[in-house]
């Protein structure tokens, strides 16, 4: 992960993590949890209060301890595809998103300038996501273990992979929709003809 400008990272800050497990350790306030914000955040987050804020541009680093504020917030996430578990000829795939103060943003997929739904598409492959559970902050543990059992459903078929194949089908469903309106204006002009 390489961070900018986000939250308590003015300045570029690369986190490296290995293959296992990884533990952030530091004193209350100093930023873990900013981390697995930036995570969620680089991977599409449209809601700021799930990133612990009130408008989106609070993720952008705002000043303190004698460094000056920052104009933009900047977060790279760099996966390593050597499995091939994207289906994409990438050995790394980098996911980067991008936003200023005057909410001007932009994704990039390895570089390339690309709209929210490439990301999302790439990150549904991976098992990572916003919506696949991947990342679980404070307090959601108690939601998932007392929540109704249709929902707890819809979790677990989610971390299974099948959310996934679920937006690809609803995709398709209003494709087929917008198709079949088309077709009946066609009709009605031919008719009219
Ligand atoms: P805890 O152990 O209490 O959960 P933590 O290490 O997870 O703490 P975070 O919640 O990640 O800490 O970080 C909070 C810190 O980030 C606060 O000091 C806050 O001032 C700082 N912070 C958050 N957003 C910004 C921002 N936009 N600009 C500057 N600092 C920020």
């Amino acid at each position: 992960i390489s961070l900018k400008g986000f939250k308590s990272f003015p300045d570029r800050t690369r986190l490296e993590f290995t293959p296992g497990v990884s533990v952030v350790v530091g004193p209350n306030g100093s930023g873990k949890s900013n981390i697995t914000d930036a995570v969620l955040w680089a991977m599409g987050e449209q809601s700021p209060l799930a990133v612990r804020g009130q408008s989106m541009q609070d993720v952008i680093f705002g000043g303190g301890k004698g460094v000056q504020a920052r104009s933009a917030a900047e977060v790279e996430l760099v996966l390593d595809n050597a499995d091939g578990a994207v289906d994409l000829p990438l050995g790394e795939i980098s996911i980067l998103r991008r936003l200023d103060r005057s909410g001007e943003g932009e994704y990039r997929l390895n570089g390339a300038r690309c709209r929210l739904v490439d990301i999302l598409e790439v990150l549904s492959d991976t098992g990572l996501g916003k919506e696949s559970h991947s990342v679980v902050s404070q307090g959601r543990v108690e939601a998932i273990v007392t929540s109704k059992p249709r929902d707890r459903r819809l979790l677990i078929e989610e971390a299974a992979g099948l959310g996934k194949h679920r937006k690809r089908r609803r995709r398709a469903q209003l494709k087929l929709e917008r198709t079949q309106d088309n077709l009946d204006r066609a009709l009605d002009i031919e008719r009219e003809a």
